[in-house]
């Protein structure tokens, strides 16, 4: 891998086909099946309708051991109607909840279509019930609605509505790493930063959502995630700084997100490559073993879950894969500058769809590998072609250099499935 000269390459003005068509999106309520796993006293409450319900309760799963942290307060006929006052049937509702939960720590109301077209202020109400259980409980709102969005906007605007409340960090130095990240991935990340010699690292959000981390003038931000654009611009009016970079997908992206930190706390280039050496050494011969399954297979990606553009360049760079088309639901420079220079020459990228007209181009390259959502995935696949529904990618733990080859595994397994049930 060559570090210097990754980092290097120049932003190309990448061409880009801007489609505004009907789209295949989930909305962000699909955030909370991730985020309540992630911290462990929150608890998300839906302010919906039943369709809400169905699909927190389909994507999440059912917990039968443990109690959930996530809920719909349903809006009724009524309510909706505006014939019953939707504000004091969401108090008495959360009442009830808290008075059975004393574990819950902060609640979140998350806004749907329902709550939005009826106009239930969230915020408001958030306000009113702090007054009555704050500091026991902190209650935050955000808004989970809408398919004009992608689903994993729902976690930008959920940490967007923690980050007024993070406390003042003032000048003092420290590393934020926002965007939910599996548990044990923080654990190597922060093994590794403390190796290296940079602290204090705080992860955002945290396991508990009552650490919450400070902020201030001395804060870096370096993003997991690809898509919390909203959270970003909010922490640097906070004082932030952003340390541009790519994401930590592959061994060559995990290698320069690490390097911005190390520029940033000013480590010297030796100590650097002595402590990630082994770790990215071991990260590319694991990957080798997937190599042979991916390299010089053609690779379509629909727009989906803002992850295409770090996952292109990882399957283009690292595992030889070529792509066909790199469909992404929307560019924010702010956060995908540093992957865009990473692009292999000449890379179709698209912004935004135009669904019918995209599933031609795809139909017409039959490429060997489609990366799209759940919604696509069926169809495609019973025309014959291979798929992996990028919301999975979400859910797995993909970053660092522990899980590159695994990454790498979760597309080669359906190559090579797909091979063996053909011979
Ligand atoms: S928030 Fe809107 S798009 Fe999402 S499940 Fe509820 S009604 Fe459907």
């Amino acid at each position: 891998m060559a570090l210097e000269s990754c980092t290097d390459i120049p932003v190309t003005e990448v061409p880009v086909l801007k489609e505004r068509g009907q789209r295949e999106v989930f909305c962000g309520l699909t955030g909370i099946v991730w985020l309540h796993r992630k911290m462990q006293d929150a608890f998300f409450l839906v302010v919906g309708s039943r369709t809400c319900a169905h699909l927190i309760q389909s994507a999440a799963g059912v917990m039968i051991f443990a109690e959930p942290r996530f809920g719909t307060a349903i809006l009724g006929e009524r309510d909706l109607a505006g014939l019953a006052d939707a504000n004091e049937e969401l108090d008495r509702v959360v009442d009830q909840l808290l008075n059975r939960r004393p574990d819950i720590g902060t609640l979140f109301l998350v806004g749907s279509c329902p709550s939005e077209v009826i106009k239930l202020d969230l915020s408001k109400a958030a306000e009113r019930l702090n007054q009555r259980f704050f500091p026991k409980v902190r209650i935050l709102n955000y808004s989970g609605s809408g398919i004009e969005t992608t689903f994993t906007q729902g976690e930008d605007a959920c940490l967007g509505s923690m980050v007024p409340v993070l406390p003042s960090g003032g000048a003092e130095p420290s590393l934020m790493v926002v965007g939910s990240l599996a548990d044990v991935v923080e654990d190597q990340f922060k093994r590794l930063f403390d190796q290296l010699g940079i602290g204090p690292v705080y992860f955002f959000p945290p396991r508990r959502a009552a650490n919450l981390p400070p902020v201030g003038t001395g804060t870096k931000i370096l993003l997991a995630q690809p898509f919390l654009g909203e959270t970003v611009r909010a922490l640097i009016g906070r004082g932030a700084t952003l340390l541009p970079s790519p994401y930590p997908l592959g061994v060559e992206g995990t290698t320069v997100w690490l390097e911005k930190a190390a520029k940033a706390w000013n480590i010297d280039k030796e100590h650097f490559q002595k402590v990630i050496g082994p770790a990215a050494a071991r990260a590319k011969i694991g990957l080798e073993r997937y190599r042979s399954a991916l390299a010089g297979r053609k690779l379509f990606l629909f727009p989906d879950s803002q992850l295409e553009i770090p996952l292109a360049r990882f399957l283009a760079r690292e595992c030889g894969m070529e792509l066909v088309e790199v469909g992404t639901p929307y560019i924010d420079k702010l956060l995908i500058e540093s992957e865009l220079g990473l692009l292999p020459a000449g890379t179709f990228l698209s912004e935004g769809q135009d669904v019918e007209r995209q599933l031609d181009r795809c139909r017409l390259a039959r490429p060997d590998m489609t990366i799209c959502g759940l919604g696509l995935a069926n169809p495609l696949e019973a025309e014959g072609m291979t798929t992996k529904w990028s919301i999975e990618l979400v859910f797995s733990p993909i970053q660092g250099y522990d899980q590159a080859s695994d990454l790498a595994e979760l597309f080669a397994r359906p190559l090579e499935r797909r091979k063996r049930l053909s011979v």
